[in-house]
């Protein structure tokens, strides 16, 4: 994902683009759909002040009850781009700070745009807060039935 640095008005530039997980390097059974991604660059003399703001649907595997789910994936990502002559030591893609050198045409967001969406995915994934999950006796989905295997329990 690539921002051309001559079509940035100086001041706040906003757009949308869209792209397939696979573009942007993501997990194409996660991402089926379209990721919008919403970016924000403010351009001042020798610096370029860069928001990216993916969104997207993501399909994911409950794990309390293993069904399959669609949750709302959105993340948030700042960056400071600096003009240098030479970049800083130690850059890398997915740093807060980064430099261009004059005269760059480029600036490459890729990674940053697929680190703020994976941030976005919940450590623990869900289908809805309160899954009651999988029964451990007869593996049954409580959200959808119930069974009898507490009740026994209770009962012994
Ligand atoms: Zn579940
Ligand atoms: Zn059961």
């Amino acid at each position: 994902m690539i921002i051309r640095i001559s079509s940035l008005i100086n001041g706040l530039n906003q757009w949308i683009e869209e792209f397939n997980a696979i573009e942007l390097g993501l997990d194409a059974d996660i991402f089926q759909n379209s990721i919008k991604v919403g970016l924000e660059a403010e351009k001042r003399s020798g610096k370029i002040a860069v928001t990216i703001t993916p969104d997207a649907t993501g399909s994911f595997i409950c794990d309390r009850c293993g069904e399959e789910f669609n949750e709302n994936i959105s993340g948030s990502y700042a960056i400071m781009f600096i003009q240098r002559e030479s970049p800083l030591p130690d850059e890398m893609p997915g740093d807060d700070l980064r430099t261009f050198a004059p005269g760059q045409q480029e600036l490459d967001i890729s990674t940053e745009a697929r680190d703020a969406l994976i941030l976005g995915i919940p450590n623990k994934l869900l289908c809805k807060t309160d899954c009651k999950g999988l029964c451990l006796s007869c593996g049954i989905n409580l959200n959808i039935s119930e069974c009898k295997c507490n009740e026994n329990k209770t009962k012994e």
